[in-house]
């Protein structure tokens, strides 16, 4: 742990929980692509998934950092958080735009792990990062919302009891502005499964349980209109923030792992009579990704107290992101290098984290995107699209 980190008992509990779930566990699972259930069941009962629900609603009511020390010291740990983070930032938005009754009905459920929250419906196949232009359409029917479209690379739909849908409710080019005319819905998988929603697994280079939706008149119940109709564009945006910082926790995370490996490792390896950490050779990357991950973590502790005291952290949110996310990539690669041809071995562990840490420069939103947000944005130059 570094002098800076926060919450230290935090860090310790979910240290000691994720010490249950060793290198054996998760590369079992990763061979398999199976879903770390345990491991998820685990982090539920202890409380760590519920920490940003209020305790209004049975959750722990903390803020911000207190979420990223949890997914941090799980990444830490050589564990990976993506089975479960999607609930923190995911109940936001029905914690930040749901009615009373909605919160009511659900939040004390997904709380106590009732109820499985876990799956976020934003990206199609043809309208990828161009949001404003997805197509699964939500047409009114009396006291129901008949759904037709479909989704690509949503995570954990197999595993979530319940999903936020964001879908068209009006054409785009009758909607006023193209950001208007989006609803957000709450799916309940377990009644929508097979009638109306399939769901198709998507194999990909990292066991991440995502999925492809097809919606065939899958009919959902009004009442589970998340906000006002037409206005969901703006309440998954404000659901983006969270999601950025609590991601690139799990970089700093990953960072930290591959830093503390390789550290170790050039310490004990020995080849030509000596240490091979003692080749400045081989220890100058690694200290080069130390400072990048600790400087990284500043910027993710400076987004996440934003967020905390309320004030806009949109900027800072997405530099967070990109800096861990490239960070940790960089540690990954200079760990495999550190490892020579053991690094390759599964055993080891480090191919899978640096095969999962890879993905954080595309999902939830890619390192193009956020620099075109930096440049238009933050620094007043024109937009490209
Ligand atoms: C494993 C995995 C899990 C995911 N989980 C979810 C999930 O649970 N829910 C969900 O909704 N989505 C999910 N996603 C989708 C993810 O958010 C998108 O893949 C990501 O935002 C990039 O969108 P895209 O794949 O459509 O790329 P595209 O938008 O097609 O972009 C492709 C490339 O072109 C670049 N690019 C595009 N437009 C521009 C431009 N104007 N200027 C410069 N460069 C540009 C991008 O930066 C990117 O590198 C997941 C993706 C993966 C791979």
């Amino acid at each position: 742990m570094s002098k800076t980190d926060s919450h230290p008992e935090i860090r310790d509990a979910v240290r000691k929980l994720c010490a249950r779930f060793p290198g054996e566990y998760w590369r079992e699972l990763d061979r398999e692509r199976a879903y770390p259930t345990a491991f998820v069941k685990a982090l539920t009962e202890a409380g760590w998934l519920s920490v940003l629900i209020p305790e209004a609603y049975g959750g722990s009511g903390l803020g911000i950092s207190a979420a990223c020390a949890v997914l941090e010291e799980i990444h830490r740990s050589g564990a990976n958080g993506a089975a479960c983070h999607a609930q923190m930032y995911t109940m936001g938005t029905l914690l930040r735009h749901g009615s009373e009754a909605q919160k009511e009905r659900w939040l004390p459920k997904i709380a106590s792990g009732e109820v499985r929250l876990q799956a976020f419906g934003v990206t199609e196949p043809t309208s990828g990062t161009d949001t404003t232009r997805i197509q699964t359409f939500a047409k009114r029917v009396g006291d129901k919302y008949v759904v037709n479209g479909s989704k690509i690379w949503i995570s954990r739909a197999e595993h979530s009891d319940l999903m936020v849908l964001l879908c068209r409710t009006a054409p785009r080019d009758e909607a006023g502005k193209p950001s208007d005319g989006m609803s957000v819905l709450l799916v309940d998988m377990r009644e929508a499964k097979g009638n109306g929603l399939t769901i198709r697994p998507v194999r990909t280079m990292l066991n991440h349980a995502t999925t492809e939706l097809f919606f065939d008149n899958l009919e959902v119940p009004a009442e589970n209109l998340i906000g006002r109709e037409g206005a969901g564009f703006r309440y998954i945006i404000d659901g983006m923030n969270a999601e950025r910082i609590l991601i690139a926790s799990e970089c700093i995370g990953d960072g930290r792992f591959f830093v503390d490996r390789a550290s170790a490792y050039a310490k004990e390896r020995s080849v030509f009579g000596g240490p091979i950490g003692a080749n400045q050779g081989v220890q100058f990357p690694i200290a080069r990704a130390h400072v990048q991950v600790t400087a990284a973590a500043l910027m993710v502790d400076h987004a996440a107290r934003l967020f905390e005291a309320g004030e806009p952290c949109g900027s800072e949110a997405n530099m967070a992101k990109m800096t861990a996310s490239e960070a940790s990539w960089y540690a990954a690669d200079v760990c495999i290098q550190t490892h020579g041809g053991f690094g390759f071995a599964e055993e080891y562990d480090i191919e899978r984290k640096f095969r999962e840490t890879r993905l954080y420069q595309v999902a939830p939103i890619s390192t193009n995107l956020i620099l075109s947000h930096v440049a238009t944005h933050v620094l007043g130059m024109p937009k490209s699209f």
